[in-house]
């Protein structure tokens, strides 16, 4: 299909983060596509413990103004969130932010709207300025204190307490995991190698310590573990994955009993050949693994048949191990982690000077526009 007479139908996409921007690439040659989204920056969920202890090459790359991406030109950006969706009428309704509320119809609704995992990431509706003051709030929580303490061995755990580590070398990083290695469902190697990895970096790791997590969880003072002991630190970075779906704005019954959108392997949701769902708020497989593994590819081509008439034949197939980068690029290079276990290690210079600007950005995004000076 190309630009023909399916430019007349519309799709929307709920949430432009990492999947939303790049489902919105690939449609809007052929489609009318609007992108709903609470922020007007791609604000990426990944490279958590790069954001907090080197918050300037972050920005660089994952911090990204939605009008910067070249392929999202006729992509029309509404700044609101979704509070509702009509499935029989075929509208999302959204609430901006001088709280105007308007109805947009779709041929095609896509749910990309992610998961609030932790203080960075969220469904608030934000502007610029606010995304920026809270990007350096958390990285000074960070640089001012004596003690860092880290809750849950998952990769945004692991990639926290190293990066801070690596980069304060005189602060005190603890990191509190209830098992006996970090990174559950990754490859035993790649556990093996972080465990050992976290140790000769000098941080402090606690394996069998499972915290209480209370309501809302403090950013500084004291944690609780089940087993009765404590810990104190200035600043507490909870990384438990106590995931919450944002998906209060959809029908229960599109929803699995966590919240979660139903969604089968064509990345089609149950019982809707017109609503798709990606990324982080899909129930694809436990892991909800699709905003990786070009499921994006998937639900294109999909759509693009539904479009055309025709069933949906593309199917999602999920890793059996999660796989990818854990803590991002160190200076003796970026480690790729295979889900058969192998791994692969890149220089920080091809890192820098051609994965991130060329394969990703030019590549994956299909251009990224220049920073207006
Ligand atoms: C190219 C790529 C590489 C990756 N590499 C790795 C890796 O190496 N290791 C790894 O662990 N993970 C990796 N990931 C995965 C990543 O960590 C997360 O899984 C991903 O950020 C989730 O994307 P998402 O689009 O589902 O959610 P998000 O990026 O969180 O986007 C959701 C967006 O929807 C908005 N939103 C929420 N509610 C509403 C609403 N009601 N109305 C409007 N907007 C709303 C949110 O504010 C947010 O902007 C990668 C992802 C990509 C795309």
């Amino acid at each position: 299909m190309s630009g023909g007479p399916a430019k007349t139908k519309r799709v929307v996409i709920i949430g432009m983060g990492d999947t939303g921007v790049l489902v919105a690439s690939r449609l809007s040659r052929d489609f009318q596509v609007t992108g709903i989204s609470t922020k007007p920056n791609l604000v990426s969920g990944q490279e958590l413990g790069k954001r907090l202890a080197d918050l300037n090459w972050w920005q660089r790359f994952y911090n990204t103004p939605l009008h910067r991406f070249k392929a999202l030109s006729s992509v029309e950006i509404r700044h609101a969130k979704a509070t509702s969706v009509d499935l029989d009428n075929q509208t999302v309704t959204v609430l901006d932010q001088s709280k105007l509320e308007t109805r947009i119809p779709y041929d095609f609704l896509i749910i990309a709207s992610g998961t609030s995992n932790g203080f960075w990431r969220d469904d608030s509706l934000r502007s610029e300025a606010d995304i920026d003051a809270q990007l350096q709030s958390d990285a000074r929580a960070i640089s001012e204190a004596r003690s860092i303490a880290i809750v849950g061995g998952g990769p945004c755990g692991v990639s926290s307490a190293l990066n801070i580590q690596r980069a304060y070398p005189d602060k005190t990083v603890s990191l509190f995991i209830s098992a006996d290695l970090p990174l559950p469902g990754y490859h035993a190697s790649a556990r093996q190698y972080y465990h050992q990895e976290l140790i000769n970096v000098g941080v402090r790791l606690f394996t069998g310590h499972r915290a209480i997590t209370p309501t809302p969880a403090p950013r500084a003072g004291t944690i609780h573990f089940e087993s009765g002991q404590s810990a104190i630190a200035d600043t507490i970075i909870w990384s438990t994955g106590d995931r919450k779906p944002h998906t209060d704005f959809l029908p229960n019954g599109l929803l699995d009993d966590e919240g979660f959108v139903k969604t089968r392997s064509t990345l089609e949701v149950e019982g809707r050949d017109n609503v798709f769902a990606i990324g982080d708020v899909a129930s694809t497989d436990p892991a909800r693994s699709s905003a990786r593994n070009w499921a994006y590819g998937v639900l294109v081509h999909n759509l693009k048949r539904r479009a055309a008439g025709r069933a949906a034949n593309k199917r999602y197939s999920p890793p059996a191990n999660r796989w990818g980068s854990i803590v991002g690029p160190q200076d003796t290079g970026l480690t790729l982690h295979q889900d058969s276990g192998k791994t692969t290690r890149l220089s920080r210079w091809l890192v820098d000077k051609v994965l991130l600007p060329t394969v990703v950005q030019r590549v994956i995004y299909r251009g990224v526009k220049r920073l207006e000076r």
